[in-house]
């Protein structure tokens, strides 16, 4: 067994391919797509296909997929080196690397036939996972005993769908979903809801607002709308009134890889502080040999590292939980990763004085972008509320 802090040839050998692929494909178009006005325009189908034809859009596929089984510590690396590139396309690889993954386990025989190497072929194959609603969003992670709001409702071979999802990454651009929807009316929503199999092009399943975002715009999230859209019983997952058993079994690096995400913004800011503190001269000398400015430069690379080993600690304990893994670790990286990059992002703008507030300089979209997840992947707050239920169970 690899020590988790040691990188292996073969992740050295995905993340030299990752670096080309930001490098080439996603920096290059990154700032322009972020500047278009209309949300649905900052998406990018060629970042998509490019990423395709690298394998990267499908590495946590099975090798029987054509993927290459990329375990849950790598793939976080590379979410991270996305993220340093930009956070929007970290975004939607890291929804679909990570649904795929528990599409392979929590789905059944059947329904991984149907869906995965359809998914595979496609070189715009891209997931989400819909969960929030407008009126249920921190309640389903605490969890709150209301139900949801979007219902199902029995009828011969399926279920009738009505109601709303909001705020969903992908939500537009997916080509199939896990939703989840209240089948049994009047349990809380942790014991009355059903995760179903949604195909894009279902009847009765439309797509609404596309959310304009103040960041990770490069990323489209929006509203799905479900009236009267009928779903048959081969796509429930797992076991009816039993969705958030498929959550709690299946999603243990959810929280990590999001932290991953937003590392990669504290990184990439990181690197521009550094950058401009050593060519820029005020004081006689470069920013860089005035000691506030070194002290600082260091305490970003120490939140830096500090999230990377949480990350890693936690994708590495997800994959082998026999050796420890406790739920803490499914709720805290995220939190000190999102913290981190908060911080490192606006002492980069600091360091940079006046020329980081104009656009130009490219540290406002890093700042605006940091922002995302303090509160994507659940709100800071309720996640360390999470965690501290499970530590204090009794
Ligand atoms: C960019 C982005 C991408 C997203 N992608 C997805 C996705 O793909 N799929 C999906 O299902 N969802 C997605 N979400 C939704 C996300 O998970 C929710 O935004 C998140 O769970 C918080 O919900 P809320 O924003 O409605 O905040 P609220 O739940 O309204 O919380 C508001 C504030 O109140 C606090 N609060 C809430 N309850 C309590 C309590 N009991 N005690 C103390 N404080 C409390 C919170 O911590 C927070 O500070 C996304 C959100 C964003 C911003």
């Amino acid at each position: 067994m690899e020590p988790m802090f040691i990188r292996t040839r073969e992740q050295q050998a995905i993340l030299d391919t990752v670096r080309r692929f930001v490098e080439h494909q996603v920096l290059p178009r990154a700032a322009a797509l972020d500047a278009r006005q209309d949300p649905a325009e900052c998406y990018s189908w060629e970042i998509v296909e490019r990423a395709h034809e690298v394998g990267l859009r499908t590495m946590t596929l099975g090798r029987e997929y054509g993927g290459l089984g990329t375990d849950s510590l790598t793939t976080a690396m590379v979410i991270e080196e996305l993220g340093r590139g930009d956070l929007g396309v970290s975004v939607i690889f890291a929804q679909t690397l990570k649904i795929a993954q528990i599409m392979q386990k929590a789905l059944n025989e059947e329904q991984r036939g149907r869906v995965l190497p359809a998914f595979a072929r496609d070189p715009r194959g891209m997931l989400a996972i819909g969960i929030t609603e407008p009126d249920h969003a921190s309640d389903y992670l605490l969890p709150h005993p209301t139900p949801f709001s979007t219902r199902g409702v029995k009828t011969a071979g399926g279920w009738i769908v009505n109601g709303m999802k909001h705020f969903i990454s992908n939500g537009n651009r997916a080509s199939h979903y896990l939703v989840f929807v209240q089948t049994e009316k009047d349990r809380p929503l942790a014991r009355g809801s059903t995760c179903f199999l949604l195909e894009r092009d279902r009847p009765g399943f439309t797509i609404g607002l596309v959310h304009d975002k103040m960041g990770e715009r490069l990323a489209n999230n929006a509203e799905l709308v479900f009236q009267d859209c009928v779903i048959p019983d081969a796509n429930v997952v797992g076991a009816v009134g039993h969705g958030f058993d498929v959550l709690a079994e299946f999603f243990p690096q959810s929280n990590a890889y999001a932290g991953a995400s937003v590392l990669g913004v504290a990184v990439a800011a990181y690197e521009k502080a550094v950058q401009w503190a050593r060519v820029r001269v005020q004081g006689g000398r470069p920013l860089i040999e005035h000691d506030g400015v070194r002290a600082q430069l260091a305490e970003m690379r120490m939140l830096i590292d500090a999230s990377r080993s949480y990350i890693h600690r936690a994708c590495w304990l997800a994959d082998h939980q026999e050796h420890g893994w406790d739920r803490t670790l499914g709720a805290l990286p995220k939190v000190m990763a999102s913290q981190a990059a908060w911080k490192v992002a606006t002492w980069c703008l600091e360091i940079h004085g006046g020329h980081g507030y104009m656009r130009e300089a490219g540290v406002e979209k890093l700042v605006r972008d940091a922002a995302a997840f303090l509160h994507s992947d659940g709100a800071n707050r309720t996640l360390f509320l999470k965690a501290a239920n499970f530590m204090f169970a009794e």
